[in-house]
């Protein structure tokens, strides 16, 4: 998949430079297009002071891209250099925290049933350091490690793959988009400000890494 970046980016600089900084991990405010392959693309909204998104959810679809293993990814990529705080999405326990090979450290918190009576899970991969551990609560917006490009399909480009996992019933559900979750509505990117409380009971993400504070516009 990371080659697939690297190709896009290499492309996308020889028809438009101004994108290039998304590429180099410094970019803001931009967001991927989707694959031609998913059919309930979201329109995203993003903030300029969000760092970027290199790479949308999707899972294959009816058009013919199931059994390919590009038609997965079942988060999305958010771009920025080693060491950048990656901050909870929403408060709850961690249930997971650990190293292996693929996908680095890997941090998994469990949030809980909300008042729809479905719970939820955030997964944060490719970490460079992890600062928490299993079994500890965590709020909104807490530091919870550093990005990274740890595990092989890091493919050494600094990025925090972040996933939704929510249950139907008593069924675990595969991951969903997560821009179905943000506290600001289905597409609408929100990042986390310390000042605003979004926790009204229902499932409500905000941006897994930091805005800045001072947004280039
Ligand atoms: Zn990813």
């Amino acid at each position: 998949m990371n080659r697939i970046l690297t190709i896009a980016c290499a492309v996308t600089s020889l028809v438009a430079p101004f994108a290039l900084s998304a590429c180099t991990g410094d970019g803001y405010g931009t967001s991927a297009i989707y694959s031609q392959l998913v059919e309930d693309e979201i329109r995203v909204v993003m903030p300029a002071n969000a760092p970027s998104i290199s790479q949308q959810f999707r899972v294959a679809g009816n058009r013919g891209g199931r059994g390919n293993p590009t038609s997965f990814h079942e988060g999305i990529d958010i771009i920025a250099r080693v060491g950048t705080p990656v901050i909870a999405a929403a408060p709850g326990r961690v249930v997971d925290s650990f190293m292996e090979p693929m996908y680095g450290n890997r941090v998994v918190i469990d949030h809980g049933a909300d008042a729809t009576g479905r719970r939820a899970r955030t997964v944060y991969m490719h970490l460079d350091s992890r600062r928490v551990q299993s079994g500890m609560q965590v709020s909104r917006g807490q530091e919870i490690g550093t990005m990274g490009r740890t595990g092989v399909l890091a493919a050494a480009i600094s990025h925090l793959h972040f996933e939704v996992h929510r249950t139907r019933g008593t069924r675990i559900v595969t991951a969903q988009d997560p821009h179905l979750f943000w506290a600001d509505g289905v597409g609408r990117v929100t990042c986390f400000d310390p000042e605003r409380a979004v926790d009204d009971g229902v499932f409500r993400t905000t941006y897994p890494v930091p805005c800045r504070e001072n947004a280039a516009r």
